[in-house]
């Protein structure tokens, strides 16, 4: 089952994808794609519904993100082993886990903003995973029953925010917009096998990144598992599981967003997202 977040920011309504693609409104029934409504019972209940019951969303629609509620936003860094040479940084002993703001979601395909002093914004194409049942100390066997599902992310970065300021990376991962996630949130059992996903990001038509997550260091399991040791995660909560290499700070000369780039991005199966670099007016 995919499941989507459709209309103006902040006031999306739920829906589901019907098998031509079409999205059908769910409002009828949950009232948003968050918290309890990612339970497995829940999901479960939405999965039986006849999509050709439920009203088809007319017109061209923005997406917000999949998922709404989101209590935390998790990255994890160097997760690619292929990406962490790039980055020139040793690979973790154990997943290196960031925040990013909540405030950074945006969906899939709204412009990326920039302010005038971010200099040196960078693209990361990701699996972001979504948290259905609350998961404390859990193990890797058995993390995957806590997933509702598997959705596209683009970790967008300020290197110098991330990197040349003190303290956290959380300087260089918040920035608003800074966190698309979409165009679908996509059920486990619809997803496959999450550790062979091909995934890509073209930057203004040229393929930068490309990778498989095959190639991660940490299992979406595992990295579950590790962050439940240290934190209960709860519905709605998101990971986002590590970006293969072609990004903007490895490559010679650096390259870095402008306004006026595009930037398209997916994980098979799990949809596309494109957006717009814009100057932020402020
Ligand atoms: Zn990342």
């Amino acid at each position: 089952m995919k499941l989507a977040r459709y209309g103006a920011a902040g006031q999306e309504k739920p829906a589901l994808v019907d098998a031509a693609g079409r999205l059908r409104d769910l409002s009828g029934h949950v009232e948003d794609i968050a918290g309890e409504v990612l339970s497995p019972g829940s999901l479960a209940r939405l999965a039986r519904l006849d999509p050709d019951t439920l009203p088809p969303v007319e017109g061209d629609v923005r997406l917000g993100a999949p998922v709404g509620r989101v209590g935390k936003f998790i990255g994890v860094g160097l997760n690619y082993s292929d990406h962490a040479a790039e980055a020139g940084m040793k690979l973790p002993k154990d997943p290196i886990l960031f925040s990013k703001a909540t405030s950074s979601i945006a969906g899939p395909n709204d412009d990326v903003l920039l302010p005038d002093y971010a200099l040196k914004a960078d693209w990361e194409v990701e699996l972001a995973v979504v948290i259905g049942t609350p998961a404390r100390q859990v193990s890797a066997a058995r993390a995957l029953e806590y997933v509702a599902g598997y959705c596209v992310c683009n970790d967008l970065s300020e290197r110098a925010f991330q990197l040349e300021t003190s303290g956290q990376w959380l300087k260089g991962k918040g920035l608003d917009g800074f966190g698309p996630l979409g165009p679908y949130l996509v059920t486990p059992d619809e997803a496959g096998d999450v550790q062979a996903l091909d995934l890509f990001l073209d930057l203004n038509g040229e393929r930068t990144q490309t990778g498989n997550t095959s190639r991660m260091v940490f299992s979406v399991a595992e990295i579950i598992a590790e962050t439940s040791r240290y934190m209960t995660l709860l519905p709605g909560d998101v990971i986002t599981t590590g970006t293969p290499p072609g990004v903007g700070m490895g490559r010679k000369p650096q390259r870095f967003l402008r306004p006026g780039d595009e930037m398209r991005l997916g994980v098979a199966g799990l949809g596309e997202q494109r957006q717009r670099v814009v100057r932020r007016e402020d």
